[in-house]
């Protein structure tokens, strides 16, 4: 077979020693554009768990790169004028320019053609081949050829790195953030060679441009950039190779081969560099297609396997990536962090260690977090897992950070709560939720989702919470009542039978606009003044009902489509008197409501937010985060956040925890203590609360057993 493979970095070179070891008779040829000994960038990463395929696939070449390894298990982040260190991840890097070298000798000696300084342009300039390898990098050349088959589509980071090297040899993997008087700038550090580091500052267009280096040439990049960073560089230069700023580009292609092509490592997929993965993943493309066509006889079979091999694991990277970039790119938010949270934040932000993960890591380090965080609190006097840490709002202290809430409504006769919601509340307060939170209580008839929903809106339900709310108590747990009114989402059959299906006969439906749910669902009537007035009154009524009855916090359902949530979205919100449009009347009536049980309502009062529609049209993020300023500004104590279920057609992806990126936004650039759900894990919740991620924790996996109710002095 006559292999070409257009681009010699990591990619094709592995691919092309591979296939040359495998059939030695094959002819195999690298066209590459540059010398050989010409490269961009430093050193890269590799993480431990990625050599144990590389030996497998050539074990000449694995001894060379490990040789040649210079590895830590550090991470430090200096922020705040700090250094905090946590051990145990096992790193290993080493100069691009020596992987290069070793991957071109191993190539010359198993009989590769290696064509250096051979830039191909056009189909015409290749040798004949059987098969063309794409493995041209991020631009790549072939994969622009058939652009209308591979359809690359390319997202550009929102901020600015450059990738410097520089002789100060640091000991660990480092994260450096520097506020300057131009704005927020980071570096990521960490050694490859000796006395070599590799060395990328990053920061936000703004900060870039105030600081000039839009119209700065190399010197003055670099110098600036020395100068910046001179606390950590300690009098040591950066250094350029051929580096310039960019916005990192983030590639995906609908398929990675066509006919008698195929596409390999950048040249078909990028993942974000503060992961450290671009090398690995083009490396093992590398082995996934050596043995695909290996086995397969049929070379469409071969490379349809290769792509059905690699594509998953490689999405879920660029996923991991894509969550870690952000977290690079909004850093100033978490500057307001303490170094200890901020940390863990960096350490976390890709949602692939988990907080048992890091104790293993680095158990000393993970006690040095909880005896910082236990140190906030006079009562806690030894250090515990950040769970069990206790919280307070507005006078209100819960014992930790868990809250509960039944997993389906539990069933009522005119709102009326009886046994069923008392055994299935108590259950979760002897669980040791420190916070148990109700179903959503109903604040009128009109206002109930099925005709089966509990509420609160007659003297006789609030008897008959007051004695629910004392069992509660007797369980050690608080206990809040979560106040809403359906809208256009209610009038449905009880929930057992299906979501959304309408009763047969509905009650009359309210909402902002006359627009049903479904498509062929009830039309709610458009809401008058008068009905605006009879749904706040009707939410005053509850608030009065739950102070009755004891309940020790009040929280106001405004998410999930429902009547609030639908004044909130523009998706659902066509009014065009002073009550739609704009985002300040959208959020008047939700807040009209919202001041009016403030008003009677002394203790914690919180509310559930959309951060998101999840759907076209639907609230931006910023919006999002005005609302809950909004609301924050009117005396909320406490924000939950929902996304999705404003309208049906919306995006279906809801994983583990796609709750928690919201959570994080409003948390940290509202700065308000925050609740979030969405499916977590007792680990979980303990990183989210550890990083400054969220303050109370909804666990609602089945299972997931939280039943320690020891004070949290006794808790390790
Ligand atoms: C700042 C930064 C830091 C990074 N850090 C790491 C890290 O720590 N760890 C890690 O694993 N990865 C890292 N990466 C990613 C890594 O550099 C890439 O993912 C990796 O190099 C991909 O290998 P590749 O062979 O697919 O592409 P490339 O390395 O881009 O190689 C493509 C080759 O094709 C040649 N070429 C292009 N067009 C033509 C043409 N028309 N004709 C002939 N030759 C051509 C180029 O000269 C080049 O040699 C980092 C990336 C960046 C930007």
């Amino acid at each position: 077979m006559r292999v070409v493979i257009v681009g010699g970095g990591p990619a094709g070179l592995y691919l092309a020693l591979l296939l040359k070891k495998a059939s030695p008779r094959d002819e195999i040829t690298v066209l590459e554009r540059n010398p050989p000994d010409a490269t961009y960038g430093w050193g890269v990463v590799f993480s431990d768990r990625t050599l144990a395929e590389f030996r497998e696939a050539d074990e000449v070449t694995y001894r060379q790169i490990t040789d040649r390894f210079v590895l830590w298990d550090a991470i430090d982040v200096y922020a705040h004028g700090e250094r905090l260190r946590c051990g145990g991840h096992v790193f290993a890097g080493i100069a691009r320019t020596a992987l290069l070298e070793i991957l071109q000798r191993r190539c010359a000696e198993l009989g590769v053609v290696l064509r250096f300084r051979t830039e191909v342009r056009q189909p015409e300039d290749l040798p004949p081949y059987d098969l063309l390898v794409g493995a041209d990098g991020v631009g790549s050349t072939v994969r622009s050829w058939h652009a209308e088959v591979f359809r690359p589509r390319i997202t550009p980071g929102r901020a600015r790195y450059i990738w410097l090297g520089t002789p100060r040899p640091f000991g660990a993997f480092t994260f450096v953030f520097r506020q300057t008087e131009w704005g927020l700038f980071q570096a990521h550090a960490y050694p490859y060679a000796g006395r070599m580091s590799t060395f990328i500052v990053e920061c936000g267009e703004e900060a870039w441009k105030r600081a000039g280096f839009h119209e700065a040439d190399e010197v003055q990049t670099l110098r600036r950039c020395e100068e910046i960073f001179a606390e950590v560089l300690r009098g040591n230069p950066l250094f350029s190779n051929n580096s310039r700023w960019i916005r990192f580009p983030t590639l995906r292609t609908v398929t990675w081969h066509h006919g008698r092509i195929v596409l390999l490592g950048d040249a078909a997929h990028t993942a974000h560099f503060s992961i450290g993965s671009g090398t690995k993943l083009a490396m093992e493309d590398a082995i996934a297609l050596a043995r695909a066509l290996q086995t397969y006889e049929d070379l469409e079979t071969a490379l349809e396997a290769y792509e059905l091999e690699r594509r998953p694991a490689v999405e879920a990277f660029q996923r991991a990536a894509l969550q870690s970039q952000r977290t690079f790119e909004t850093t100033q938010r978490a500057m307001r962090l303490d170094p200890y949270r901020l940390t863990l934040y960096l350490l976390t932000r890709s949602g692939r260690i988990s907080y048992e993960d890091l104790r293993v890591r680095d158990a000393r380090f993970v006690q040095r977090v909880e005896s910082h965080l236990a140190s906030e609190w006079d009562e806690v006097r030894l250090p515990c897992p950040p769970v069990h840490l206790p919280f307070a709002l507005r006078g209100l202290r819960l014992p930790n950070r868990i809250a509960r809430r039944p997993a389906s409504a539990c069933g009522a006769l005119d709102g009326l709560p009886g046994q069923a919601q008392q055994r299935a509340l108590c259950g979760l307060a002897a669980r040791g939720a420190g916070l148990v939170l109700t179903e959503i209580l109903a604040v009128s008839p009109e206002g109930r989702i099925t005709p089966e929903d509990a509420g609160l809106y007659r003297g006789e339900h609030g008897e008959a919470w007051k004695r629910i709310v004392q069992a509660v108590h007797a369980e050690g747990s608080r206990i809040g009542a979560v106040l809403g009114h359906a809208g256009r989402r209610g009038a449905t059959r009880s929930r057992r039978f299906g979501v959304d299906l309408p009763l047969t006969e509905p009650w009359e439906l309210l909402a902002p606009s006359a627009l049903p749910y479904h498509p062929d669902g009830p039309v709610p009537r458009a809401m008058g003044r008068e009905d605006m007035e009879a749904v706040r009154e009707a939410f005053v009524r509850a608030a009065r009902l739950a102070a009755h009855a004891g309940f020790d916090l009040l929280h106001l359902h405004f998410g999930s489509g429902y009547l609030l949530a639908s004044f909130l979205s523009p998706l659902t919100n066509r009014r065009e008197d002073a009550y739609g449009g704009s985002l300040e009347n959208r959020m008047r009536f939700p807040l009209e409501v919202f001041r009016a049980v403030r008003e009677v309502w002394e203790g914690p009062l919180g509310v559930t937010l959309p951060a998101s529609d999840r759907a076209r049209g639907g609230i931006p993020e910023q919006e999002a985060l005005a609302i809950a300023r909004a609301f924050r500004e009117a005396g909320c104590d406490l924000v939950e956040v929902t996304a999705g279920q404003t309208v049906p057609d919306e995006d279906p992806t809801y994983g583990r925890g796609y709750l928690a990126p919201y959570a994080e936004a409003v948390r940290l650039e509202v700065g308000i203590p925050v609740l979030v759900g969405g499916g977590l894990t007792l680990s979980e919740a303990n990183v989210l609360v550890a990083s400054g991620r969220a303050d109370l924790c909804v666990l609602d996996l089945e299972g997931d057993g939280f039943v320690d109710k020891s004070p949290p002095s006794l808790v390790s």
